[in-house]
Order: structure tokens, then sequence, then C-alpha cells
């Protein structure tokens, strides 16, 4: 069975973030920007390669107009959604270019508190594992960025769910030993100043994951 040059790009778009997120392309990559993330390719008919994120414009718009460029509105080179894809010039391609490295170092604390959030729903159902991929591609950031924000290490004025801001790493290696001792969550909850709920988390290890 062979397949259309349009059923083999389908198979490669990652469109698991719903229809507003970006769709990335799951295969090779061209021209990697500074996260390591490219212009997804795949071998033509007359085995030359093409750009998969202008093949993702062409199919859900027709045609390019000639000479133009095919656009992110997202500044996520992998993203195929045709909704992220606009045509434009080289000149309002540098534009926004300079536009996304700006905007990539800024996140609004509403993008902050819904990274949270997801975390923890993450969290809270037993599906951490590729929250993190999931939220960088989503939010155009880069992995430590995330991380530091799920951590609490960044936006610490926004109070990261069950993580008072009177703790710190410190704090809590001694609460998981000191609980691990004998001590009660309840005691330990008087002596740090937070509810024995926040207590249960950190020693099951429901928050502040990454601390050992
Ligand atoms: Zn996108």
């Amino acid at each position: 069975m062979r397949f259309t040059l349009r059923q083999r790009h389908e198979a490669m778009v990652d469109k698991s973030g719903g229809p507003d997120a970006c769709w990335p392309w799951t295969g090779s990559q061209v021209g990697k920007d500074k996260h390591g993330v490219g212009y997804g390719q795949l071998m033509g008919p007359d085995h030359k390669p093409l750009a998969a994120h202008r093949l993702a414009y062409q199919f859900e718009h027709g045609r390019i107009p000639k000479g133009a460029m095919v656009l992110h509105r997202c500044g996520n080179r992998a993203c195929c959604n045709p909704a992220h894809l606009y045509t434009g010039d080289n000149a309002q391609n540098m534009r926004d270019k300079s536009r996304h490295g700006r905007a990539a170092k800024r996140l609004t604390p509403q993008a902050v508190a819904l990274i949270r959030a997801e975390w923890q729903v993450a969290v809270e159902q037993g599906r951490k594992h590729g929250t993190v991929a999931r939220l960088v591609r989503q939010y155009g950031v880069n992995r430590k960025t995330v991380q530091d924000i799920i951590d609490g290490l960044s936006w610490r004025h926004l109070e990261p769910v069950d993580n008072p801001p009177q703790l710190n790493v410190d704090a809590v290696r001694a609460i998981r030993e000191q609980y691990a001792a004998g001590a009660t969550a309840k005691t330990l909850a008087a002596a740090y100043g937070v509810t024995p709920q926040c207590i249960y988390d950190i020693t099951a290890r429901r928050t502040w994951t990454r601390v050992r």
C-alpha cells in the first residue's frame, strides 16, 4: 500500500495538545533554534526534502503565494498547526523572529499559574510522564523555565500550590527526615507553619519532587 504525501505528513504531526495547541513535527528537523527545535522535514515524491510546516499550510489553505514564506505565529519552528501559520515576506519574518525572541522570556502570571495547575493535575492523576515536555511545547519556553516554575524556584511571589514560600529545599529535606524518624505531620506542620496536608504531600513526594 502506498501512502500519499498528505498521509505521510499527517502521520508525523502530534495533535495531542488539541486544536489550539502547537502541533509539533515528530520526524526529522532542520535549522534548530537554541531550544533544539527546528523545522520539520519530510521527503517529497522526487526525493527532495520538503518543509513540513509549508506542507501543513498548503494542505489547509491551498497554494502558497509565489515567493512567500510560511511563518509561525507561535514562534515554534516544529509546529504544523495551520492555525499558527501565515504567509509573509522576509522582512516580516525578521520582525517576528525578534518579537518571539523577547516573548520567549516573558510569561504572564496567568500562564505561570496555568503551568502550575496543569502540573498539579498531572501529579494527582498519576500522569507526570511527558507533562513537562508538553508544557514546553504548549508555552514555547524551554525545559528549565517550566521546571523552575513547577518547583517554585522562579515566580516565587506567585505561590505554588501547597508550596508555601517559607519552605525551601533544606526545610523540605528536614521535614522528610523528621517524618521518617517518627515525627507526626501535625507536629511538623506546626513547626514549619504549614498545613498537615502540605507535610503529607512533601513526605509522599507529591510536591518538591525534584528534591532528594
Ligand atoms: Zn504553534
